[in-house]
């Protein structure tokens, strides 16, 4: 339970990630209107996401399934007032239905089996889920995602299912000092959604989020056409190890 204390903390630091990225928007010559703040809440409990909700925030995303659950009560409380729920971890095909119940939209979508339980699940209860493929921009095998060369392939296929709607891309930068390797990165997963758009495949017309960019390196995704960042650290602090 944050504290009064606590919580105006995370209304200015929430404030300060606002700012940061309608500086950067600027900078690269965007409209702020154009990128949403996504706040991950993972390790922090149901009244630090409602102070940071109530600081503003109307995306959420959690990462673990477990996580997903425990908050669910809290989290589907906050839905009418307009907060979207986004699953960004690691997505089991044997923990579907329990991610469906809470959120609106996937975004790690990483294979065409996990597009197809989500689909087949989707489809049979008359519903549309929002997803997102998840890539691998810098290769590196500690992150979940599906190479570069390969996620247009993948989107499309996705594109195509009942039952969901491909929205965009999400990617993790890679996890170097080096900016303009970071940078590039960014600028892939751009590519690989503009030449999705291009190509005209079916059920691709909707596919032009971009969802990249953390509390380290949110200036570059925004600078490569970020619309939506997520950060964990900037609002919440450190996260203990
Ligand atoms: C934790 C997390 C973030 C936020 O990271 P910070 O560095 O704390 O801002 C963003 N995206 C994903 C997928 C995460 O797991």
């Amino acid at each position: 339970m944050p504290s009064p204390d606590q919580s105006s903390e995370i209304a200015e630091r929430y404030a300060a990630v606002r700012d940061r990225v309608h500086t950067g928007a600027r900078a690269a010559g965007r409209d702020p209107a154009e990128i949403r703040v996504l706040v991950a809440t993972k390790t922090q409990d149901a009244a630090a996401v409602r102070a940071v909700v109530a600081a503003g925030a109307t995306l959420i995303g959690e990462n673990r399934v477990q996580e997903l659950i425990a908050k669910a009560p809290d989290l589907e409380d906050l839905v009418p007032s307009g907060v979207e729920v986004h699953m960004i971890g690691h997505l089991q095909r044997n923990k579907v239905n329990q991610v469906l119940a809470t959120a609106g939209t996937v975004e790690t979508v990483d294979s065409l089996a996990l597009a197809r339980a989500l689909s087949d699940r989707c489809a049979r209860a008359g519903r549309v889920l929002d997803v997102m493929v998840q890539v691998n921009v810098s290769g590196e095998p500690s992150k979940s995602g599906v190479l570069p060369d390969d996620a247009a392939h993948l989107a499309c296929d996705v594109a195509a299912l009942d039952g969901v709607r491909l929205v965009g891309f999400m990617t993790i930068g890679a996890n170097s000092r080096d900016t303009a390797l970071v940078r590039a990165g960014f600028a892939r997963l751009r590519r690989v959604r503009d030449d999705v758009l291009a190509s005209g495949a079916p059920g691709t017309g909707s596919a032009t989020e971009l969802s990249m960019g953390m509390s380290g390196d949110l200036e570059l995704a925004v600078a490569e056409g970020a619309t939506i960042v997520r950060v964990g650290t900037a609002v919440f602090g450190a996260r203990p190890t």
